[in-house]
């Protein structure tokens, strides 16, 4: 079965992100978010991040223009009856995601693909909640989804050969690459990454280092592009802490215990770039260090 159009279901950060990816690529998008204005605002991320695409000269205007006019407001699901795959990118919370994926899945013709984004909640039990679980897998962009080359594919207990391999063909046309991974508590990237940034934030818990200490030791010691308290408010503290609380019950090893001053900056509604304000405070336009 061809993809043409695609459902994505929470127009944050990913939902945006992977809408951006799906149009440029040519395939018709329906964008569904809680309110109009979180669609909008969806939209309005749509379109800076075309922008900077264009400033970059990875693309020129006039695909960005077409590229945008295929990305259609979806105020519910029944705007997503036509879709041939719908990816829920909504937040990382076993409960919402359920109650979307049972929802949605009543509004699509019987053959369409039902996927999500999860970072780290098990497809298995995701796919329990639809009618359809033989049609549901897990398709896990990067953030941003724009600039990142890898896809994680993660099969379910009922997953159909069908339905990976239209997963494939999809992933393949966006000009992306995946990695295929089992069904385990966070996949491969965030049960080796996560862990990193959980341990990051101890380090800065017990008062071994600052912030700043912490991320330069952390580009410059072990060359990596961001250091990890700057990637943990990119990624967002409350998806942080979802994915570490996902490996603490799913393994059953203390080793994975989210940091207490995760849980800290998440009640505090410090959830990074996305509020302003996380490891560090953005409102200046110029990243302070909260610590
Ligand atoms: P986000 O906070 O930027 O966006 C989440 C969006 O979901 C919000 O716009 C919210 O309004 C919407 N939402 C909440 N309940 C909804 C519902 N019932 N129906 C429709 N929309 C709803 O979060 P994000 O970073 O875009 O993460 C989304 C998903 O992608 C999560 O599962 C997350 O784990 C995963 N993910 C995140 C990253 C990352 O680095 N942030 C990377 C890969 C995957």
């Amino acid at each position: 079965m061809a993809i043409n159009t695609i459902g994505v279901i929470g127009a944050g950060q990913m939902g945006s992100g992977i809408a951006q990816v799906c149009s440029l690529a040519g395939l018709d998008v329906m964008l569904n978010d809680v309110s109009e204005g979180k669609i909008e605002a969806g939209l309005q991320a749509a379109r800076a991040g075309f922008a900077k695409l264009v400033e970059r000269g990875a693309t020129d205007a006039g695909a960005v223009d077409d590229a945008l006019a295929r990305i259609k407001p979806a105020a519910d699901y029944a705007a997503m009856k036509n879709c041939d795959l719908v990816i829920e990118a909504a937040v990382e919370n076993e409960e919402v995601k359920r109650k979307v994926l049972s929802e949605v899945s009543h509004a699509l013709r019987p053959e369409a693909f039902l996927a999500s984004n999860t970072s780290s909640i098990s497809i298995t039990r995701l796919a329990s909640a639809t009618d359809r679980p033989e049609r549901f897998i897990g398709i896990h962009f990067m953030n941003p989804v724009t600039k990142m080359q890898l896809v994680e594919l993660i099969r379910g207990i009922a997953t159909e050969n069908e339905t990976f391999d239209a997963a494939k063909t999809f992933v393949t046309r966006l000009g992306k690459t995946f990695t295929v991974s089992e069904d385990f508590p966070a996949f491969i990237v965030n049960r080796i990454l996560l862990p990193m940034i959980n341990e990051a934030i101890y380090t800065l818990y017990e008062g071994v280092g600052s912030v700043e200490a912490i991320d330069t030791a952390m580009k410059l010691g072990a060359n990596h592009p961001m250091g990890p308290l700057q990637l943990a408010d990119f990624i967002g503290l409350d998806t942080v802490l979802s994915v570490m609380q996902v490996l603490h019950e799913g393994l059953a090893d203390s080793k994975y215990r989210p940091c207490p001053l995760l849980v800290k900056y998440v009640e505090a509604g410090w959830l990074g770039r996305k509020t302003q304000r996380g490891f560090y405070d953005y409102r200046s336009g110029t990243p302070v260090p909260t610590r």
